[in-house]
């Protein structure tokens, strides 16, 4: 029989739930016990799942396009140690494509076959000032606060009450906006809702959400 990788994934869900009915009936093999942080003797045998045993979870949207695939990040120390599709998310159901596949990579980069943290990603906010030729690290507030500002600014000063022929546009052309996959559906809601109140009609997303 041909298994898909979806397939796989329900039959995966399957063999879970027959081994939970299975337990219940006391006709199961017994569960290991966890194992101890101090044991250096590992009792689970699965290097991918003794990889990731003492990381936390968090669940994230994968960043790369608009079909929002569900990916579990592995956090250990600050870091993250692995990613993979979350089986209990009711888009992907556990699968991604190539890209979100690689999504660990956007973190990581390999030298001699070890993986060392990326160091062209981005953690912390860089201001360039106008005519400097340097970049130079800020705070969140400020960078806030700035946005803000001159977001309102530009939108006061260029905002059209009505068009040349006197009809009632309200509208700003001088601000675009750019959305962002990251974002879900209801997060995307509020944003459109945000951009119209604005006036804003240059509106755009890599995948139009
Ligand atoms: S890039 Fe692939 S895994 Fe990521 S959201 Fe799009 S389809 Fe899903």
């Amino acid at each position: 029989m041909k298994i898909s990788r979806r397939n796989f994934l329900k039959l995966s869900g399957l063999a879970a739930l027959t081994g939970t009915l299975a337990a219940k009936l006391g006709c199961a093999p017994e569960e290991p016990t966890p194992t101890d942080p101090d044991d250096p003797t590992p009792v689970i045998d699965d290097p991918e799942e003794l990889r990731v045993q003492y990381a936390d979870t968090v669940i994230q949207i994968c960043s790369f396009c608009g079909v929002g695939c569900g990916v579990l990040c592995y956090v250990e120390n600050g870091e993250i140690i692995a990613t993979e599709g979350d089986p209990d998310h009711p888009i992907s159901e556990g699968t991604l494509c190539s890209k979100g596949s690689a999504l660990f990579n956007q973190y990581y980069i390999y030298e001699n076959g070890e993986a060392t943290m990326n160091p062209q990603r981005m953690t912390k906010v860089l201001y360039r000032a106008p005519r400097a030729t340097d970049w130079e690290e800020i705070d969140w507030d400020t960078a806030i606060s700035e946005i803000a500002r001159k977001t309102k600014d530009v939108r006061d000063e260029y905002f059209i009450e009505t068009n040349d022929n006197g009809e009632v546009a309200n509208r700003c052309e001088a601000l675009a906006w750019v959305g962002s996959a990251m974002c879900n559906n209801e997060e995307n809601y509020l944003y459109r809702k945000f951009v119209a109140a604005m006036g804003i009609v240059n509106n755009d997303h890599c995948a139009r959400l």
